[in-house]
């Protein structure tokens, strides 16, 4: 399938895969050649691309997903390529984000912020060290 991964600063992936994994809202889905076209919203999560045995990682900030006959598009609000994160600027944002937590009311605007960027922070921490 042609895959492109997009975020507003440019192209992440441009290429053949054989299976695209993404996590959406729902939970994880895995997108196979000839899959029934689809938009779908997508989390904070690693998106996983296979293509000839090898498996590529991406690190996804949310976005969207439409599959098209033979064609992935993912358009997303931030990814990054293992080689692209710093891990120093994640391990400090996570530390920063659990502060955060700790200080905030668990209703309030700050707090729901603060548990977004953990997610972001840790997700590029998976996805660097594996
Ligand atoms: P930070 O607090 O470190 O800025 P963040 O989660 O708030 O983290 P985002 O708003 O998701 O950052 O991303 C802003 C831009 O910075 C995006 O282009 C994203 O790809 C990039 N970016 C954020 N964190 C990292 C990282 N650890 N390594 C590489 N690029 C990063």
């Amino acid at each position: 399938m042609q895959t492109n991964v997009v975020t507003p600063d440019g192209s992440v992936f441009d290429g053949q895969v054989e299976m695209v994994s993404v996590r959406t809202i729902d939970g994880e889905l895995g997108i196979l050649p000839n899959h029934l076209p689809l938009v779908t919203p997508l989390s904070i999560g690693a998106v996983r691309l296979k293509e000839s045995g090898n498996v590529r990682l991406i690190a996804l900030s949310g976005g969207f997903m439409e599959v098209r006959s033979d064609e992935v598009n993912i358009l997303a609000e931030s990814a990054e390529l293992p080689s692209e994160i710093d891990v120093t600027r994640a391990r400090a944002a996570k530390e920063r984000a659990e502060r955060r937590l700790e200080q905030a009311k668990q209703d309030n605007i700050d707090f729901r912020r603060a548990e977004l960027a953990l997610k972001r922070a840790v997700n590029r921490l998976d996805v660097a060290e594996k």
